[in-house]
C-alpha cells in the first residue's frame, strides 16, 4: 500500500480523499495555489506545497509544479481529485512517467473515454445501448443535414471532447441546423481547442441515471446500484439520489449487471461512471466518466463502502474488497449542492464566511472545506458544500433534509440554499415525478 499521497486538488473533495488516507494510515501532500495558502485541505494535510499563482491554470493545472511537489515530497503515488487534471490522459501518462502511481485508469482508457465518439463506439461494441445518431463524428453541414434526416427532428449537435454541457446545442428543425451546428463547432473549438462535433436524437422527457462502477487489475469490476441526476440547471447536477425514484428493482439490477461486465471486459481499472438517459423504459448511454465523481457521496451512504478508499486500493494493485452480492443497498439518499451564488441570478458571491453552522444528526453528512472567516476566492468552481443525507426509506430521507436545510447556517456570502429548500418543498420532487428539463421549467427558464 502507498505511504504517501499528493493531492492533486482543492476545496472538499480535497478533504474527502485525505479522510480516506488518514484512516488508511497513508500521510498526506497538498498543493495549493496563493489563493488558498489558508484553506482547510491545507490545514489538514501532512504536508503542503505552493505550486503557483491563483489562476488554476498556473497553479491546479501546472503540470511541472505539480510533478516537482511530488518528487520534493516523496509520495508514491498522485490523486487527482475530481475537476483539474483528473481526466487528463497527458497527465496520467505523465505521473506514471515519473514513477509515481496514478490514482484513476489508464492514462489509454481516460483518452478512449474522454473522445466521446470513441466512448460511443466502445460500449455500443460490448452491448450497451447507445442514443440513435451519427455512427461517428459529423465533418460537414451537408452530413449533419443527413444524419437529421435519418434520425429525425429534434436533434442534438454534441462536441466529442465536450463535458459540462459546452459545445452543445439542440436544433428543432432543418431550419435550425445550420446555426446550431455552427454554434455548437464554435463553442467547442473555444472550450475544448478541438471542433469535433457528433450528433443524437434529442430525447423529449428523459432522466439522467448514472451507474457507479469500479474495476481492478484482477478482472473484477463491480457495481455500486445507480444516481438520478436529472435535476440540472444548464447541464450541471443540482440535487442527485440513490436509488432513482423512476426505476424498478429489475431495471436497476439488469443495467448495474450490463454495465459492470462493460467495465470487465475493458478491464478497466478505477472508479468510473456510466451515464445513462432513460426515457419509456429505454437506457441509453452517453457518456462514460473516468473519476470519481462529485455525487459518489450518495452511493456511499447507500452502500456503507468508501468509493475513496476502494479506489486507493486498486490503484495500489489489490484487488475489490466486495464481490457484487456483498454490496447491500439499504436506505435512500440525496445529495444538494450547495454554491455561492445568488439563488435567483446565479451569480457567484464570493467572500468572507461570517457565521457557519453545519447541520448533523443520524443520517447527515457534510463535506465542506468552508470554516468561519474563511475567504472564498473568486478563481475556482461556486460548488461550497455538499449536504448528503440518509434516511431508511425515500420519505425518511426528505423529511431529515427538510430538516438538515433548515439547520444549515452559511452567513457571508450568497448561497443557494434558500433554492435547494424551495426545490424540495414542490410536489414533483416529493412525488420523484421529474426529469432532465424539470428544474430549468420550475425556474423559468
Ligand atoms: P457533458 O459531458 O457536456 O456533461 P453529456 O453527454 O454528459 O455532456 O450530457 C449532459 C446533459 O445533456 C445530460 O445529462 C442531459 O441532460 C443532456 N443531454 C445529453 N444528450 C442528450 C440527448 N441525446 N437528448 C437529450 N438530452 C441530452
Amino acid at each position: 500500500m502507498f505511504e504517501k499521497i499528493l493531492i492533486a486538488n482543492r476545496g472538499e473533495i480535497a478533504l474527502r480523499i485525505h479522510r480516506a488516507c488518514r484512516e488508511m494510515g497513508i500521510h498526506t501532500v497538498a498543493i495549493h495555489s496563493t489563493a488558498d495558502a489558508d484553506a482547510m485541505h491545507v490545514r489538514l494535510a501532512d504536508e503542503s506545497v505552493c505550486i503557483g499563482p491563483p489562476a488554476a491554470r498556473d497553479s491546479y493545472l501546472n503540470i511541472p509544479a505539480i510533478l516537482t511537489a511530488a518528487a520534493i515530497t516523496g509520495v508514491d503515488a498522485i490523486h487527482p481529485g475530481i475537476g483539474f487534471m483528473s481526466e487528463n490522459a497527458n497527465f496520467a501518462e505523465m505521473v506514471e512517467e515519473h514513477g509515481f502511481a496514478f490514482i484513476g485508469p489508464t492514462p489509454e482508457h481516460i483518452r478512449m473515454m474522454g473522445d466521446k465518439v470513441t466512448a460511443k463506439k466502445t460500449v455500443k461494441a460490448l452491448g450497451l445501448p447507445t442514443v440513435p445518431g451519427s455512427a461517428g463524428a459529423v465533418p460537414t453541414l451537408e452530413e449533419a443535414r443527413e444524419v437529421a434526416k435519418e434520425t429525425g427532428y429534434p436533434v442534438l449537435i454534441k462536441a466529442s471532447a465536450g463535458g459540462g454541457g459546452k459545445g452543445m446545442k439542440v436544433a428543432n428543425s432543418e431550419g435550425e441546423l445550420e446555426e446550431a451546428y455552427k454554434l455548437a463547432r464554435g463553442e467547442a473549438r473555444a472550450a475544448f481547442g478541438n471542433d469535433e462535433v457528433y450528433m443524437e436524437k434529442y430525447l423529449g422527457r428523459p432522466r439522467h441515471i448514472e451507474v457507479q462502477l469500479i474495476g481492478d487489475t484482477h478482472g473484477n469490476a463491480v457495481h455500486f446500484g445507480e444516481r438520478d441526476c436529472s435535476l440540472q440547471r444548464r447541464h450541471q447536477k443540482v440535487i442527485e439520489e440513490a436509488p432513482s425514484p423512476g426505476l424498478n428493482a429489475d431495471e436497476r439490477a439488469e443495467i448495474g449487471a450490463i454495465a459492470a461486465k462493460v467495465v470487465r471486459d475493458m478491464g478497466y481499472r478505477g472508479v468510473g461512471t456510466m451515464e445513462f438517459l432513460y426515457e419509456n423504459g429505454q437506457f441509453y448511454f452517453i457518456e462514460m466518466n473516468t473519476r470519481l465523481q462529485i455525487e459518489h457521496t450518495i452511493s456511499e451512504m447507500i452502500t456503507g463502502i468508501d468509493l475513496v478508499r476502494e479506489q486507493i486500493r486498486v490503484a495500489a494493485g489489490l484487488p475489490l474488497s466486495y464481490k457484487q452480492e456483498e454490496i447491500v443497498f439499504t436506505g435512500h439518499a440525496i445529495e444538494c449542492r450547495i454554491n455561492a451564488e445568488n439563488p435567483e441570478t446565479f451569480l457567484p458571491s464570493p467572500g468572507t464566511i461570517k457565521g457557519f453552522h453545519a447541520p448533523g444528526g443520524l443520517g447527515v453528512r457534510v463535506d465542506s472545506a468552508l470554516y468561519d472567516g474563511y475567504k472564498i476566492p473568486p478563481y475556482y468552481d461556486s460548488m461550497i458544500a455538499k449536504l448528503v443525507v440518509h434516511g431508511a426509506s425515500r420519505n425518511e430521507c426528505m423529511l431529515r433534509l427538510r430538516r438538515s436545510l433548515e439547520e444549515f447556517v452559511i452567513g457571508g456570502v450568497d448561497t443557494t440554499l434558500p433554492l435547494h429548500r424551495r426545490i424540495i418543498s414542490q410536489s414533483d420532487f416529493i412525488n420523484g415525478h421529474y426529469d432532465i428539463h424539470w428544474l430549468e421549467e420550475f425556474l423559468g427558464l
